[in-house]
């Protein structure tokens, strides 16, 4: 991608509470390093890291937002994510409620290891684990890790081969309700964001029922700028957000050092299009132009 400027704000990445590589306080020491200002840490459907970051994003002066990206599953088979920013990391009825995403993740792990073990790959599970700093957080990731390290997949083709829609290990899995994750991101103070959206290989039509959906349900922001997006979904999602009056937010989505089809650094993201209406300042974020 070409763009010239970059903003020190990244509301989207990962640690090793999911499905990323560095430990909380070296994400946090990175997206420092990397010139970062304002950060969400997102995991999947957990908010531990937040609440471990808090502290010594203090101390290294770094503005954290309360963050996590939740899985849903919409119309039947769609798997979505919908991203909570600014999340109270301690409100109850959100851990209660991630909590029940968790054991999804247990029970999908132990299913996606039998259809493996079917094919001929034993211990899949422990496999997987290996690669996972809790069980709770166990993620396709981790297998594809699994796959590629004990020679069952080339780098980047276990997903390909194994773990995606369609493939031999996918297992179609109930996660939260689009209306559910909406509710218990605001009913914790949070905003709901959709992340990602070129990632779901939507047609615009769908795209376009699914944005009505979720601001119906309350969902106010949208993903514009992503590591997932090329610089005409970047043109693209901007001008849906203007259309339908959804705030622009901003994300690397970063797992990991090693490369990757992800390509935008930790704790640093390219400027918002100018038609786009930021999500920052709602947060109490002014960043000067
Ligand atoms: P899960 O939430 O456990 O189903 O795992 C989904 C995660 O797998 C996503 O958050 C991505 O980090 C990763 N992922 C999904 N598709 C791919 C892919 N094609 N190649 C590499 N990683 C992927
Ligand atoms: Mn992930
Ligand atoms: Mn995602
Ligand atoms: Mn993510």
């Amino acid at each position: 991608m070409n763009h010239e400027h970059t903003i020190p704000v990244d509301f989207h990445c990962h640690s090793t509470n999911s499905d990323g590589t560095l430990s909380v306080k070296t994400l946090l020491d990175t997206a420092k390093a990397n010139g970062g200002k304002y950060l969400a840490i997102t995991d999947h459907d957990n908010i531990d890291g937040v609440n471990e970051a808090k502290a010594y994003a203090q101390e290294i002066d770094l503005t954290l937002l309360g963050g996590v990206e939740i899985s849903v599953t919409w119309e039947n088979n769609s798997l979505v994510h919908i991203l909570g920013l600014n999340v109270d990391e301690t409100n109850p009825g959100l851990i209660a409620n991630l909590n029940k995403l968790s054991n999804v993740r247990i029970e999908r792990g132990q299913k996606i290891a039998y259809k493996l073990a079917k094919i001929g790959i034993k211990n899949a599970y422990e496999g997987a684990l290996k690669y996972c700093a809790n069980e709770k957080s166990l993620s396709r990731t981790h297998f594809n890790r699994f796959l590629v390290e004990h020679g069952y997949a080339k780098p980047g083709k276990a997903f390909d081969k194994y773990l995606a829609p369609g493939k031999p290990a996918f297992v179609m899995q109930q996660w939260a309700s689009l209306g559910n994750a909406i509710e218990w991101i605001t009913q914790s103070g949070g905003t709901a964001v959709i992340a990602h959206p070129c990632r779901y290989s939507f047609t615009r039509t769908k795209l376009l029922r699914f944005i009505d959906q979720f601001k119906q349900l309350g969902g106010r922001g949208i993903e514009v700028i992503s590591s997932a997006h090329a610089i005409n979904d970047v043109q693209n999602i901007a001008k849906v957000a203007r259309d339908h009056e959804l705030l622009a937010s901003v994300g690397s989505d970063f797992h990991t050092l090693e490369t990757g089809y992800r390509t935008i650094k930790v704790g640093v993201n390219y400027k918002l299009p100018e038609i786009c209406q930021p999500i920052f300042p709602s947060f109490g974020i002014n960043l000067p132009h």
